[in-house]
């Protein structure tokens, strides 16, 4: 599914990763794991297409086409997720209105019909309760005022919504307690499956004890 070789890029020319090479097959969990400030979400932002983020030298294969090749409106309606470090605040932006808006623009992509906001609320009510989080996110402006675990939780909720082929949690575990890492590792389990690819940095042991990868 991503096959990774040589990369390396950084931010305003300069190379912060330096020939990284990984692959990853569909059915699989890799795990990245280094000390702060080594790059990990220079890599992740390189993989999702960050715009200030740029691959000097490398390629990145994903299902057969260069995924550096593509904008990351294309990477995300091919199936990419990344769940984000640093989550950002939007306020204004109503947290079901914006999870809506990804859904309906993955499923216009595929051809299919959108769902209006009453559907896609039981859509959103199942996949809450999938990962063990209150119905009342719903209605918040996105990510706002939300805590650090909050925060994190939101994007494991974002990936359910989204069903990505290809997810990279980048430090999901930071910020949460033992019981939120539980919950939010039990829901990324339960969502994973064979057609999927899934790459976790973290620099905690502890989440691999909930989610194991295969490398
Ligand atoms: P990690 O995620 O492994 O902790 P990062 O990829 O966030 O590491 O950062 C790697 C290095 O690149 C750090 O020294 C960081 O300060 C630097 N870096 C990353 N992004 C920027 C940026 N936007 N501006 C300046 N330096 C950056
Ligand atoms: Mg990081």
């Amino acid at each position: 599914m991503l096959q990774i070789k040589d990369l390396s890029g950084g931010f305003e020319g300069t190379d912060i990763i330096k020939g990284i090479s990984l692959n990853i097959n569909a059915g699989e969990i890799h795990a990245i794991m280094g000390p702060n400030g080594s790059g990990k979400s220079t890599l992740s932002k390189i993989l999702a297409g960050h715009p200030a983020y740029q691959a000097s030298a490398g390629t990145v294969n994903y299902n057969g086409k260069n995924l550096l090749d593509m904008d990351p409106e294309e990477r995300a309606l091919q199936g990419v997720f990344l769940g984000f470090q640093y989550p950002v605040e939007i306020p204004g932006v109503n947290n079901a209105e914006f999870l809506r808006m990804a859904y309906n623009a993955q499923l216009v992509h595929q051809g299919k019909e959108e769902v209006d906001p009453l559907d896609f609320d039981e859509i959103l009510d199942e996949k809450m309760e999938f990962i063990g989080m209150d119905a009342k996110y719903k209605n918040r402006f996105l990510n706002d005022g939300f805590s650090g675990g909050e925060k994190k939780k939101n994007e494991i909720l974002q990936m359910a919504v989204l069903q990505p082929k290809l997810a990279i949690l980048d430090e999901t575990d930071s910020g949460l307690d033992i019981d939120a890492l539980k919950t939010v590792a039990a829901g990324v389990n339960r969502m994973f499956n064979d057609s999927m690819g899934l790459l976790i940095i973290t620099h905690y042991q502890r989440l691999l004890e909930h989610i194991k990868p295969h490398s």
